[in-house]
């Protein structure tokens, strides 16, 4: 972790991650020991000292995006597609913290349970020594099978795991059994996640609503299918059927995903909706995943961009028990530096993001640690941040 004090300032555009007030009225943000130290205007702040300073050319700034929902198996490569140095792309993409939702493609994947919990802890102990291009992974997440009993989830909790993979991708995939392992998981302190839909490629199967609300997982994964939805009023179901987190992913049916929302808005609860790639998947890897999402909920969707920036920040934070997401004191300092990309239609950054385009990246930032200069993989910002001293 970083011992530096950075400056951000002239920022344009500060997004909070937070529903309750995604845009803040401030242009600087001081940084210490990788965490946000204070928010406000650059005159009011003590900015001396600082070993790194950013001038962010009076653009958007906003928390590192956060992928509920991803598919690691070692390192900086995926067998899913066999490519490599994926999650490095994906910072590229504003990413700045990924959560696993299984191993699930690793080569030879142990069934049984010593050989599915030790995969667990394997994934947890690499990806806790190991963050590909600076980004936070956490992952350990143990694919549930029918033999395994409360010890088990007892010991994982012991060894330091702290997720389930989706519930439904093993072998427990009758809701009641399901329920008994999540509430076990759940009381030794592991998030669940659940497969919802149809199956995501052969050898997986269905999870309808009803074993999606028996289940009572944390997540509900991919609620708009991975591909595959559910039919529409089941995903009402399942909005007006409980309280837990509504994932919206980039591997799935973006009608469906676009039901949802409005549906979790309408039920005025849209602090539940999160975001996540799945991937990687059948339908690849893709660095742009999340801000495409941002795009395709905001422009179709007719929700404003901040808000929508919160799904991916703020809202992932609260829902999986992060420390960074939001731009507050005490937070990571996890940022995403943006502008409006070269000839966009919009006037500005927000109304290019509500006419459909993506932002174009100039930096990004994560535990006070410049990561990544202007994305490879973005369409170029108008305007890029600058550092001025180091
Ligand atoms: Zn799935």
């Amino acid at each position: 972790m970083s011992t530096e004090k950075l400056v951000v300032h002239n920022i344009g555009l500060l997004l909070s991650g937070a529903l309750e007030q995604p845009i803040l009225d401030a242009d600087t943000i001081v940084v210490e020991d990788g965490r946000i130290n204070a928010i406000g205007r650059k005159d009011n702040l003590d900015i001396d000292n600082a070993q790194v300073v950013v001038d962010a050319a009076g653009t958007t700034l906003a928390p590192g995006l956060i992928d509920s929902h991803v598919h690691p198996v070692m390192g900086d490569w995926t067998p899913r597609q066999n490519q490599f140095n994926w999650i490095d792309s994906y910072l590229n993409g504003g990413v700045t913290t990924m959560i696993s939702a299984g191993e699930v493609h690793t080569p030879g994947r142990p069934k049984d349970i010593v050989g599915l919990k030790a995969l667990a802890i394997t994934a947890q102990r690499t990806f806790s020594n190991l963050r590909p291009g600076g980004v936070k992974l956490h992952a350990g997440a143990p694919v549930i099978e029918k033999e395994m009993v409360e010890e088990d989830f007892k010991d994982l909790a012991e060894a330091g795991v702290k997720l389930l993979g989706e519930v439904g991708l093993g072998g427990v995939k009758q809701g009641d059994e399901a329920r008994q392992m999540v509430a076990w998981a759940r009381k030794y302190g592991i998030q669940s996640t659940i497969h919802t839909g149809g199956p995501s490629i052969p050898g997986s199967g269905l999870i309808d609503a009803d074993v999606v609300l028996e289940a009572d997982a944390d997540v509900i994964g991919h609620i708009n299918g991975g591909h595959t939805a559910l039919p529409l009023d089941q995903i009402r179901c399942l909005c007006e059927g409980c309280s837990r987190s509504v994932e919206l992913v980039h591997n799935g049916n973006e009608l469906a995903a676009l039901f949802a929302m409005r549906t979790s808005i309408e039920l005025n609860q849209p602090e539940r909706i999160i975001l996540g790639t799945d991937s990687p998947a059948g339908s690849g890897v893709q660095p742009l995943g999340i801000l495409r999402m941002i795009s395709m909920l905001c422009s179709l969707g007719e929700i404003d961009p901040e808000i929508v920036f919160c799904f991916a920040t703020g809202n992932t934070a609260r829902q999986r028990e992060l420390d960074c997401g939001l731009i507050e004191k005490g937070r990571a300092a996890d940022f995403v530096i943006m502008d409006r990309a070269q000839h966009s239609a919009g006037s500005n950054f927000l109304d290019s993001i509500t006419k459909g385009d993506l932002p174009g990246i100039s930096m990004v930032i994560i535990d006070g640690v410049i990561r990544c200069r202007r994305s490879r993989n973005t369409p170029p910002a108008e305007r890029l941040a600058l550092v001025e001293s180091e």
